[in-house]
């Protein structure tokens, strides 16, 4: 593994016991750099290995489905870790302290983490590192180029960041060590009992995980081959279309690192008969605009409230907070999909009924919300309820960085200077009518009634 993608972020002395990787980001058995080289390290120190797996009570707006795909998906990920040797351990309540004690318990020598720049994950680092008295190191899995090497700063937009990523990205860029079977690891004695998951009644704790996304790291292979035969070769086309869109749909299976990116990176450079500008304009999507958004949250500790807009975004919303608005959307018809707009209320719908909304409507939705909110603040904390509460790969940084995007101008310019939105882009129900086809995508979602099965918001 390449040596940037760690970093000590807990420096104490050296000690003799097990290495424990706590997994919360990253939660696959392949492809996973954290796990690779939490691997090399037990095996230099003639130590066992253990992943332990904190479910914290609550995680921001997350609901049910959420906890489902997540635990679905787990449970084959223990599955897989257990042919290698590595035995999982799932913990239940406040992860900052959860993992602390469970380290203590097994008498570790070193711990290994996952990199995460989000505001619950940078709080339970922070309950846990007081608690801790052994070397805590931190693995970037995330990001193809580890976001901490890609740039040091908070980047203006795309441009300034993507000669950076290019660059680094040969060195980055490469094919997986195979990770070899742990054979030792259930002889070696640990000081307490694992805590073992019961997986069934997990399962009947959260429920079935949602219809349109079945989880885990083998469902995620195989939606990446279907993208890879069907959406990659007209990519470039379609991408934008909402109807019969070309999109991988591979974003919750990403956010929960059921896949890893670098995997979904190799396999498009592989792909053959694939057109340059469709290949092109999907890796600009997964590797530049994605690391975008890290570079967004982990240079900007604000990344959820208007303080993380440009100046010149705040001063033009500021200017036009008192224009008079087309309609004042409630909070009741926001989440219902019941608002005057046939093509927003299609695009809640859809979220509501499969957890997820197309990449193009998700500019439109969020722009919409704007155009009907009082002010740019309740805006962004209404789609930021919205999102991370219905979406299933929400609570995730390139939501954070979408939103920022929509409402405030993060790495984006201003436009000629309208209603509402001052010199933010807009983006109006006529300009969709031009590039797709509306009436179809309304009687797609926008006819039937809304399927609650996401649950309310919280
Ligand atoms: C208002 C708004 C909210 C958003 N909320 C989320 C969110 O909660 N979670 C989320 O993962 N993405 C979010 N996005 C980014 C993007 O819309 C989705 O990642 C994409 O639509 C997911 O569908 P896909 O997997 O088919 O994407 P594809 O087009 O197949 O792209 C492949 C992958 O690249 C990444 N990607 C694609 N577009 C972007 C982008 N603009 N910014 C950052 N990464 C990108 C995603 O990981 C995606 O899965 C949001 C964008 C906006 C404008």
């Amino acid at each position: 593994m390449h040596p940037v993608r760690v970093r000590s972020i807990h420096n104490r002395p050296q000690q003799q016991g097990p290495v424990v990787y706590w997994m919360h980001r990253e939660l696959r058995a392949a492809d996973n750099w954290a796990l690779i080289h939490a691997r090399e390290l037990a095996a230099e120190r003639g130590q066992p290995l253990c992943v332990v797996v904190c479910l914290a009570r609550r995680f921001g707006l997350a609901a049910c489905p959420h906890f489902a795909f997540l635990v679905h998906g787990l449970r084959e990920t223990a599955r897989a870790l257990t042919t290698l040797g590595i035995p999982l351990a799932l913990l239940r309540g406040e992860p900052g302290r959860a993992v602390p004690e469970f380290v203590r318990s097994v008498r570790a020598g070193l711990l290994l983490t996952d990199a995460d720049p989000t505001r619950p994950k940078r709080q339970w680092l922070a309950e846990a590192l007081p608690r801790l008295d052994l070397p805590v190191l931190e693995v970037d899995g995330r990001n193809i180029v580890p976001a901490r090497a890609a740039s040091d700063k908070r980047e203006y937009m795309a441009r300034t960041l993507r000669p950076k990523i290019q660059r680094l990205l040969p060195e980055f860029l490469d094919e997986f060590p195979v990770l070899p079977h742990q054979a030792d690891a259930q002889t070696v004695p640990w000081t307490t009992p694992l805590p073992r998951p019961d997986w069934d009644a997990l399962a009947r704790e959260f429920g079935p995980p949602p219809a349109a996304f079945p989880p885990g790291e083998a469902a995620a292979r195989a939606r990446l081959g279907a993208f890879l035969a069907q959406g990659l070769p007209r990519y470039a086309d379609d991408r934008n279309t909402p109807v019969a869109p070309a999109g991988s749909l591979l974003s919750p299976y990403l956010h929960f690192g059921q896949v890893s990116a670098q995997r979904v990176a190799l396999s498009v450079l592989a792909a053959r008969d694939i057109p340059p500008e469709a290949r092109d304009g999907f890796l600009e999507q997964l590797i530049v605009r994605r690391e975008l958004a890290e570079n967004f949250c982990l240079h900007t500790p604000d990344y959820d409230t208007p303080a993380a807009f440009p100046a010149w975004a705040r001063a033009t919303l500021e200017k036009h907070s008192r224009d008079p608005r087309p309609h004042l959307a409630s909070e009741a018809e926001l989440l219902a999909g019941e608002t005057p707009d046939p093509l927003w209320n299609a695009a809640q719908r859809q979220l509501l009924a499969t957890g997820h909304m197309h990449g193009w409507l998700r500019m439109y939705w969020a722009k919409q919300v704007l155009l009907w909110s009082p002010d740019a603040a309740t805006a962004l904390e209404r789609c930021l309820r919205l999102n991370d509460g219905l979406s299933l790969d929400g609570r995730e940084v390139n939501g954070y960085a979408g939103l920022a995007w929509s409402i405030g101008g993060v790495h984006d310019r201003p436009w000629p200077e309208r209603a509402v939105f001052g010199t933010v882009r807009s983006m109006t129900f006529s300009g969709a009518r031009r590039k797709f086809d509306v009436a179809a995508l309304v009687e797609r979602w926008g006819g039937g009634r809304a399927d609650r099965r996401q649950g309310k918001l919280p």
